[in-house]
């Protein structure tokens, strides 16, 4: 049998939001870093429009959808009250959809979507901002550049002018101890400063998107400025 799972009210979700900010801001305390510099992305899949509103009202400013068909529907009801993050796997005939409304898409992870994200951007007259998605764990079963591939890859996709490349994102490997995920991190921290020293125009690693729900205290001690956080915040998906 499947279990159901009930929906949190609003001021449950107020108050898991209010519980993560506090980990967060103990979490980039306890390495120095100022809290303020993060960005919390609800990861709002499977999340309806109410609770995704109580999170909004309780002060999230981004939100991550995975699914463009769910996005559009959401976004009819939510707008510009927030920012929008793409976060999922995009497939390329979906790219004129996403740059509408949109303002990060963190999973760019072939030539053949850069180019097309670059063209449906500029035919909407604007850039969109991409993160680069790393398969930092080298799995078979999750998308992203090879890290061995990825400075060439973004020297590749820096040409298409409707991008503008803003940071690396990673899922890296389930572990059921956040502290084995720590190495991962580390890596794409090394990744992003590699980028940045090759100096490549068009290109800024300003966003470090690593950190979820089940780690994201130990990507915030290794250098994460943006995390997406979903059942931590809405609780466990149906
Ligand atoms: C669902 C999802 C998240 C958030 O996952 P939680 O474990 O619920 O915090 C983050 N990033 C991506 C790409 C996701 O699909």
């Amino acid at each position: 049998m499947e279990k159901a799972v009930l929906p949190l009210s609003s001021q449950q979700v107020a108050d898991r939001f209010a519980k993560v900010l506090e980990r967060i801001n103990s979490a980039a305390t306890r390495v120095g870093r100022d809290p303020s510099s993060i960005i919390v992305v609800g990861a709002t899949k499977s999340v309806d429009v109410e609770r995704i509103k109580a999170a909004i009202n309780a002060g999230l400013k981004h939100i991550g959808e995975n699914y463009v068909q769910e996005a559009m529907r959401k976004y009819e009801a939510i707008g510009d009250a927030v920012k929008w993050h793409f976060i999922g796997h995009l497939q390329t005939n979906k790219a004129k959809y996403v740059v509408r409304f949109f303002e990060v898409v963190q999973s760019l992870d072939r030539i053949s979507l850069a180019e097309e994200l670059s063209k449906r951007a500029l035919m909407l007259g604007r850039k969109i901002d991409v993160l680069i998605q790393v398969n930092i764990g080298a799995e078979e079963t999750k998308f992203g550049v090879p890290p061995e591939d990825a400075i060439d890859f973004i020297k590749a996709a820096a040409k298409f002018e409707g991008i503008r490349i803003r940071g690396l994102m990673c899922i890296p490997p389930y572990k059921d101890d956040p502290e084995d995920v720590r190495p991962y991190f580390r890596k794409m921290v090394w990744l992003a400063e590699a980028v940045a020293k090759a100096k490549i125009s068009n290109v800024s690693m300003d966003y470090l998107s690593m950190g979820m729900s089940h780690d994201f205290e130990v990507a915030i001690e290794e250098g994460a400025n943006m995390v997406r956080i979903g059942s931590a915040i809405f609780g466990p998906r149906g």
